[in-house]
């Protein structure tokens, strides 16, 4: 439990593969474009009815759901309709029959993000799978808020109950860091790797005083110390 717990924390989003979840329950279907996006360097799950789906679409590693519409347990609409409300960011893209042109607007009023039309090619999809990743990373890579802290990490600039803080920039990546972790628990071993992103030596303090600079600058609860295990960004 443990150890999955810190894989997660210590997935490093520009290095690891993106997850996809396809949705789809002609297996012909699933298993072309799951070949596809595999050769695409992509990490793929693929489920085959919309009960399954839903439950995998909760995974908050999965970063773009393919959702067909006419699927047995639950249908793809009502499975949208659910993962609008559980994981309202995460992209989807809903595979429909050409005919169905009235579904498709109704789909995309309820949430779906595009939508390709059956059938389809393989770079057809894979354009807008692209399209979608692009467009989450730009909305989500502007600014970065969690309680009354806020990054702005184009401009590097951080504002903390809305009056501007200076910070250096390994202190700006270090709170980066504990900010997109908010809650997790990060060890020495994961900062240091992040932010300074060199073999350490295992006896520096480096992490400690750096911690210490950002509790002073911004706030002393901001970030717990987890004895025996690291730190945790509780803003
Ligand atoms: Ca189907």
């Amino acid at each position: 439990m443990f150890s999955s717990v810190v894989t997660a924390a210590c997935r490093v989003r520009d290095t690891a593969p993106m997850n996809i979840l396809i949705v789809e329950d002609e297996a012909r279907i699933a298993s072309f474009v799951e070949r596809g996006l595999k050769a695409e360097g992509f990490a793929v799950q693929v489920a085959g009815d919309g009960r399954t789906g839903y439950a995998l679409a909760c995974q908050e590693e999965i970063d773009l759901v393919i959702l067909d519409l006419m699927l047995p347990e639950l249908s793809g609409e009502q499975v949208l309709t659910k993962l609008r409300t559980t994981r309202p960011d995460v992209p989807v893209i809903v595979l429909t029959a050409k005919d169905a042109v009235d579904d498709r607007v109704r789909n995309l009023n309820a949430g779906a993000d595009d939508y390709v039309t059956k059938p389809f090619s393989f770079a057809e999809l894979s354009a807008r799978v692209h399209a979608r990743l692009r467009a989450r990373d730009q909305a989500s890579s502007l600014t970065l808020e969690v309680g009354d802290v806020e990054l702005d990490l184009r401009g590097r600039t951080v504002r903390l109950d809305g009056r501007q803080v200076e910070l250096t920039t390994r202190e700006f990546t270090l709170l980066e860091t504990f900010m997109r972790h908010r809650g997790q628990v990060l060890s020495q071993v994961q900062l240091m790797d992040r932010v300074w992103g060199y073999d350490f030596d295992p006896g520096s303090n480096v992490v400690e005083v750096y911690v210490g600079y950002l509790r002073r600058k911004l706030r002393r609860d901001l970030i717990e110390t987890v004895r025996g295990a690291g730190y945790r960004f509780v803003g």
